[in-house]
Parts: structure tokens; C-alpha cells; sequence
């Protein structure tokens, strides 16, 4: 819900903006971190789930740590301030400069991802006479119940390193002198709603770490990723997730060792209830059998709709208040492309150009999927200090 304040500084800024409510965003951050202090866990941030400055900044000075996806991003954490050591630094595909660099920067952690990985980091490190700290990717075959294109923990897919190459992995860390095995990492997904996920991944990393430790490894830390869903059908309802059921769970299901650390790498759940997509409608349009609404905002500013079939409450802002009149619209952006489209059959107030609309949830893995394709202008933003 926005003030009404609020939404007369909407109607005089130009749209499409991405609002970013940075009250909503701070409590989200003092309730996250009060739960994991409670446990004594530690979090870092995704920081590809939103890279805004502002957004950034204040996560930092909560004291998060910081997750990171490309060299880029290392690059950008340390600008805005995080210290190498609280920077871990995952993918698929690392290419060798952004390991050397990553390496010269001495961040914290690497989580590795292939076995093949393992070496090449071994011989960068050994390059430059570096030791790489690395905490290594398992894959735990956890079906993370969410769609297929946010499901990263199952056997098929790309990410991490299968059960059947532990034998192999463990000759490797034996023979590589160049690398520090701190701990063991897991990330099964996004947007996971079903809390019995994450204690199947607890199952697994027990039975994991005591892989380890038959072994002789000592892990110090084990990582559990990130992915806690948030509601996008109702954000009013779920402003600030439930961090307390997400971390207790944990905190009741992982055997942990004297003197490990628990590691956590939320995106999602920080930051996607603090932002809208703020758009006006262009047209509308009286179909054979569908009202359309065109917005000024589409797929190039918010590609999650098209992308991953994702649902986001759409409101008008306009007509929200005393209409009682609803007419069924499709809502769909202005890009040459039919996948181009927010919603389907959706029920709002009679809809007329000019309106204000607001796509909410929006503040994860929207702005940073932004493109210019048609050759769009960059997607703006602005900030609302205190609403919802
Ligand atoms: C994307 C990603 C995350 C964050 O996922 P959310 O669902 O946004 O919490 C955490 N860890 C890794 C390795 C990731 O790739």
C-alpha cells in the first residue's frame, strides 16, 4: 500500500521507475538480522538479486556480508564498501581473470562448482603464490519445488558437483597445495516457499559434512545458500518474511560441529517486497473477447513475467479507491514480443490512460534484468523513506 503522498510524487515523476521503499527495506534487514544473530549465523547478501546503490549501501551497513556472481560484482562490492573478507564469490563459469582477481583481492571464499574449476583455481593461485580459500558446491538433489528455470539443486542441472565425483574430489583437494578447503556449500533454488525444502537440504548437508570428516576434512563452515520465498500474491499481507521459522528450522535440523560457523546467502527475501515498477497505462483496448491495457513499461524493464512466467500483483493506483466497477483486463507492455506481458485475465478497476499502475514485489531481479532491447530508455528509480 502506498500513501497517498506517495503517490502524487509518482504522478509527477516521469514513468517507468522502479520506487524503492527504503523503511520497509531497513526493518527488513533489522528483522533478518536479529534472527540470525539469535543463532549466531551469518548472512550474505545476493547481490545480483538488486544492485541499486542506495539499496546496496544500506544492506551493508547492516553488517551483511556480500554474495557475488561475477568479477564485476566484486568489483562493485568493494566499492560500496564491503571488506574482501566478508566477499564470497560463486558461478558456473569464473573466468580466469576474475579468479586472479578475485585472488589479488583476497576475498574470503570461493565456492567452487566443478571439479575442473578446482584445478584451474589451484594453478591461478599458484601463479601469483596464493593460497584460495574455496568452500566447495554440492550438488544435494533437493527438488526445490519452485519452477524449473529457479531450480538449481538437482542432478541434471548445472550447478555444483555430484555425489558420484566425491572420490575424484577428494584426490584433487589431497594434491592441489594451493587451495584451503574452509567449508562445504549448497544453494538448491529460488523463491522457495515450502519450508520442508530446506530441511531435506539439512538431511543432506549433515550427511555431507560427515562425508567430509570420514575423510579427514576439517569444515569449518557450512554454507546453505539462499533462496526463501517471499508472497507475491499478497506483499501486503508478507511485507517482511518470516525470517524466525526460516532460521529455526535450521537451527533444529543441521548438526553442527563445535567451533562451525553457519553460513546463509539471502537475495530475494531482502529486497523484493521494498520495490514496484512504476508505470502509466498508454492504452487501452476493447478486444473481440479481451480488454488490454497497454503500459509504458515492459518486458525490458521488468523481465520476470516473461522470463519465468512469474506472477506479480498488478494495482491501480488511480482508481484504487471507491471504485466498485471491475472489468477483466490482460496488462501487457509496449516490446515487440508477445511474451511481453504482465498478467492474464486479471480483474482491476475500469482502467483508463493515463493511470498509474504499480507491478509490486518487484525489487529483486528486477531492476538488474533491465535491458535496452528496442532500444529502451535505462530504467530510472526513486526512493520513498518510509510507507507500506
Ligand atoms: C542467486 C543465488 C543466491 C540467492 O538466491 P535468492 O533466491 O535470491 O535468495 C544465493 N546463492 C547463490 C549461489 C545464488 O546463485
Amino acid at each position: 500500500m502506498f500513501s497517498t503522498e506517495t503517490i502524487a510524487k509518482f504522478s509527477t515523476t516521469p514513468t517507468p521507475f522502479y520506487a524503492y521503499d527504503l523503511a520497509l527495506l531497513e526493518n527488513t534487514l533489522i528483522a533478518c538480522q536479529k534472527q540470525a544473530d539469535s543463532y549466531n549465523y551469518h548472512v550474505h547478501y545476493a547481490l545480483k538479486a538488486n544492485f541499486n546503490e542506495r539499496v546496496v549501501k544500506m544492506i551493508q551497513q547492516y553488517g551483511f556480508g556480500v554474495d557475488c556472481v561475477s568479477g564485476n560484482e566484486v568489483t562493485k562490492a568493494i566499492e560500496l564498501n564491503f571488506k574482501p573478507h566478508q566477499i564470497v564469490f560463486a558461478g558456473v563459469g569464473k573466468s580466469d581473470k576474475e579468479i586472479t582477481e578475485a585472488l589479488n583481492k583476497d576475498i574470503f571464499c570461493f565456492n567452487v562448482e566443478s571439479l575442473q574449476e578446482l584445478e584451474v583455481i589451484n594453478q591461478l593461485a599458484g601463479n601469483i603464490s596464493k593460497k584460495a580459500r574455496i568452500a566447495i558446491r554440492l550438488n544435494p538433489n533437493v527438488d526445490a519445488k519452485t519452477h524449473q528455470y529457479i531450480t538449481t539443486g538437482l542432478e541434471e542441472n548445472k550447478f555444483g558437483i555430484n555425489a558420484w565425483e566425491l572420490d575424484h574430489l577428494k584426490e584433487i583437494i589431497q594434491r592441489s597445495s594451493h587451495i584451503e578447503l574452509l567449508g562445504i556449500h549448497f544453494h538448491v533454488g529460488s523463491q522457495i516457499t515450502d519450508l520442508s525444502v530446506f530441511q531435506n537440504l539439512c538431511y543432506k548437508v549433515n550427511e555431507m559434512q560427515n562425508w567430509f570428516t570420514e575423510q579427514g576434512f576439517h569444515i569449518k563452515i557450512l554454507n546453505v545458500g539462499g533462496g526463501l520465498g517471499v508472497n507475491y500474491q499478497e506483499p501486503d499481507n508478507d511485507a517482511i518474511p518470516d525470517f524466525d521459522s526460516y532460521f529455526s528450522l535450521f537451527n533444529r535440523h543441521l548438526q553442527i560441529q563445535s567451533g562451525q560457523e553457519v553460513h546463509f546467502e539471502l537475495g530475494r527475501s531482502l529486497v523484493a517486497q521494498c520495490g514496484s515498477l512504476i508505470a502509466r497505462v498508454l492504452y487501452t483496448k476493447k478486444g473481440l473477447k479481451k480488454n488490454i491495457v497497454i503500459l509504458d513499461a515492459g518486458m525490458t524493464e521488468l523481465m520476470r513475467p516473461a522470463l519465468y512466467q512469474a506472477y506479480h500483483k498488478i494495482e491501480n493506483l488511480s482508481q484504487y479507491q471507491g471504485t466498485t466497477e471491475f472489468v477483466t483486463y490482460d496488462v501487457v507492455g509496449p516490446i515487440c514480443e508477445s511474451s511481453d506481458t504482465f498478467a492474464k485475465n486479471l480483474s482491476l478497476p475500469v482502467t483508463q490512460r493515463g493511470n498509474l499502475i504499480a507491478i509490486r514485489t518487484a525489487g529483486a531481479y528486477g531492476e538488474v534484468m533491465a535491458s535496452r532491447y528496442n532500444l529502451r530508455d535505462t530504467i530510472r528509480h526513486l526512493y520513498v523513506e518510509g510507507d507500506n
